[in-house]
């Protein structure tokens, strides 16, 4: 029988595969407290405050599985410079969910990548690794519960990766913060609730005029217009910088 669930969404899937649950597609329920939960995937136990309306957990390492091998060769091969055409490219895989953490590296990455095709220095498969290591650790639902966005964390990762910021390093350790709070800045402008591809395009926006004050590497940043909007159950439409008609696509 044929219903709203039959529509394909990207790549093929099932439009609510897409963007709820990735094993039935219900909505995830978003609790007060976090409690330990066997992923339904590949029954690890872990921490987590969501679950779907059928009861499944799906643990972090599993909504990105194969995250290293599905897009880092292709970044690798890229001659693009511009982060957010890169971003697209990324996010339009099928592997890639309408929200999930797998955002909070895909954001370090491309960002990597278009700073090594604009000219910046650096290894990058050793810092796209770096980024991937990263950014696989960053969970989903910090945006509502931590107050930071996962993709604002990538760009915070990004900036780590290329200044060799840690810890105890007490020259480059502000540098990411200091992008990383600009964009929590720009993403509570715009306004919420979570969707991981506005935030994701805005912080790699961000990221990108941060690099060209900071390092003197310019990259070139298209106009994006979203085709998400029919997918993602919180969209905010023509408050959207990105909305296509209405909205004011990207802006300077
Ligand atoms: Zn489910
Ligand atoms: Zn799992």
């Amino acid at each position: 029988m044929a219903g709203c669930c039959e529509i394909p969404g990207r790549g093929g899937r099932k439009k609510d595969v897409f963007s709820g649950c990735m094993l039935c597609g219900k909505a995830l329920r978003y609790e007060l407290i976090a409690v330990p939960r066997r992923c339904a995937v590949c029954g690890e136990e872990a921490l987590s405050d969501a679950v779907c309306e059928n009861g499944h957990f799906v643990c972090n390492a599993c909504h990105a599985a194969g995250l290293d091998q599905f897009f880092i060769p292709s970044l690798l091969r890229s001659e693009e410079k511009d982060p957010l055409a890169l971003l697209e490219q990324v996010m339009a895989l099928p592997q890639v969910h309408m929200h999930g953490p797998e955002h909070h590296a895909i954001v370090p990455c491309v960002l990597l990548t278009a700073w090594h095709n604009n000219g910046g220095a650096g290894d990058l498969k050793t810092m796209l690794s770096a980024a991937l290591s990263r950014g696989r650790q960053v969970p989903g639902g910090t945006c509502g519960y931590w107050g930071v966005c996962g993709a604002a964390a990538g760009a915070g990762i990004y900036m780590s990766v290329l200044t060799g910021s840690n810890p105890v390093n007490r020259e480059a350790w502000p540098i990411p913060m200091e992008l990383t709070s600009r964009c929590l800045k720009r993403l509570a402008e715009v306004g919420g609730p979570r969707c991981c591809k506005r935030t994701s395009r805005l912080c790699v926006a961000e990221a990108a005029a941060f690099t060209a004050e900071r390092f003197a590497i310019s990259m070139p940043l298209g106009k994006t217009a979203c085709g998400y909007m029919s997918e993602n159950r919180e969209c905010i439409g023509v408050k959207c910088p990105f909305f296509p008609h209405g909205g004011k696509e990207r802006e300077a």
